[in-house]
């Protein structure tokens, strides 16, 4: 089934916005199997609104549209849609006593709220929890029009709540997806990697998507059982795991590279330390966004200043000296003085220039040193990371956090989670 998603909103088209809507609408539609060819924003205007209707039904099955159901002027999708589909607007009596109850504690509900109760004939209606709006489900003949409200804490529940089933209904076969998330190998390269299984397969379909620093594939079948569509996954999956292997660090939709690491801190009773440089605190802060870390997170450094490297990590003057702060030598320091300061089993350091400035032609920017202090023995990296000074201190963090997902497993021979 093809889906299309109109975002509606001059707000959107001016920038004034970010679209969020769309993200997580096509995300939600990749994940349900669902095709979509075409996304398109137009503004709070009726006839560009009503062309990229009639465009869109031209050519998919299902158009979402979301945005512009509001009580005010500009709202104008569901009037539009109902012209699309020359059906006419008539009180919905249920919405009504929904609205009426929604601004009991007002109790002076606005005229132009009543607007809202008008719904075009025939159409399903979706109750709005979260606000006035309600959404619309309009079917004629083989097309169906979506209609969802804009703010995203409305559209997402009823999209979630009301037209997930609706559409898993349309659709006859079961849908099932995989999700592979990999670190530490850019997204061309997996792609390289995976070229010929993406190419030869159409049903599981491989979709990948590249993070900062992280590349996520998605192994979608359909099939008329979900045990049947669960068949046709697993093969793939076991095959792009072997492809990529200690490169893939979670086959779980919803776990995150730094809980994937807590989680070997956890399994191995390790505790963690970090000193930091460049980053100035960022790795310790994703570390922090798992729940329960404090188990296993001693404690962070932030040494921007050759002062701090030495006050609080025992960085050597002649090291500084020698080598300068970003260097191989000392980046190991920093995890050694780490893991001596805090008695913790690892310590995970990082140095390098984010600029724009501070650059030299031995030290351009984006170079960085990662090292890992683990059972007595510390490594270290050289990397050289493209982009700005945000972009550069994200790879950081996030190539920090696999470095330690990796020391554990070399330290462990474990291979990557199944
Ligand atoms: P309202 O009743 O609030 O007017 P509406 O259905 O008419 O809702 P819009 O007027 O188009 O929706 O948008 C209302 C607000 O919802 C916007 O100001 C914006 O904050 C948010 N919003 C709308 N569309 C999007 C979108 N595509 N992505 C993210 N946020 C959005
Ligand atoms: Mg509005």
């Amino acid at each position: 089934m093809v889906v299309e998603l109109i975002s509606v909103g001059t707000e959107l088209l001016l920038g004034n916005i970010v679209n969020t809507n769309a993200q997580y609408l096509a995300q939600k539609c990749a994940e349900l199997g669902l095709s979509v060819y075409y996304q398109s924003c137009v503004g709070d205007n009726a006839k560009r609104l009503e062309d990229t209707i009639r465009l869109a039904l031209s050519r998919s099955d299902v158009v979402i549209l979301g945005g512009g159901l509001g009580p005010t002027e500009d709202d104008i999708t569901k009037e539009t849609a109902a012209a699309v589909f020359e059906t006419e607007l008539k009180e919905d009596a249920h919405t009504r006593q929904r609205i009426e109850a929604y601004f009991e504690k007002n109790k002076e509900i606005p005229e132009n709220n009543w607007k809202q109760a008008q719904v075009p004939a025939g159409a399903k209606v979706l109750d709005n929890d979260n606000g006035t709006a309600p959404g619309l489900i309009m079917e004629k003949g083989e097309k169906t029009l979506i209609l969802l409200p804009g703010p995203p804490n409305e559209l997402i529940p009823m999209f979630q709540e009301s037209v997930i089933p609706y559409l898993k209904g349309r659709c006859s076969d079961a849908i099932v997806s995989a999700m592979i998330k990999s670190c530490g190998i850019g997204e061309s390269k997996v792609a390289a990697m995976l070229n010929d299984i993406i190419e030869e397969q159409t049903n599981p379909t491989i979709a990948t998507y590249a993070k900062t620093g992280e590349v996520d594939i998605r192994v979608t079948a359909s099939a008329p059982t979900e045990k049947e569509a669960k068949k046709l996954v697993r093969p793939v999956v076991e095959k792009i795991k072997s492809r990529l292997k200690d490169a893939v660090f979670t086959t779980e939709e919803d776990v995150t590279l730094e809980e994937e690491v807590v989680r070997l801190l956890n399994k191995y009773e390790l505790t963690l330390a970090t000193a930091e440089s460049c980053t100035g605190g960022l790795l310790g802060g994703r570390l922090v966004n798992v729940p329960g870390v404090s188990d296993v997170y001693k404690a962070g450094f932030i040494t921007y200043s050759n002062k701090a490297k030495r006050k609080y990590l025992d960085v050597s003057k002649n090291t500084l000296k020698k080598y300068g702060a970003v260097s191989k030598e000392t980046a190991k320091e920093m995890a050694k003085g780490g893991v001596f300061q805090t008695d913790a089993d690892i310590c995970i350091a990082v140095t390098g220039l984010a600029g724009p400035g501070g650059a030299t032609k031995e030290k351009p920017v984006g170079l960085v040193y990662i090292a890992c202090y683990i059972g007595d023995k510390v490594q270290v990296k050289e990397y050289h990371f493209k982009g700005n000074r945000n972009k550069i201190r994200e790879q950081t963090v996030v190539r920090a956090l696999d470095t330690v997902r990796r020391c554990i497993l070399d330290k462990y021979h474990e291979t990557a989670r199944k």
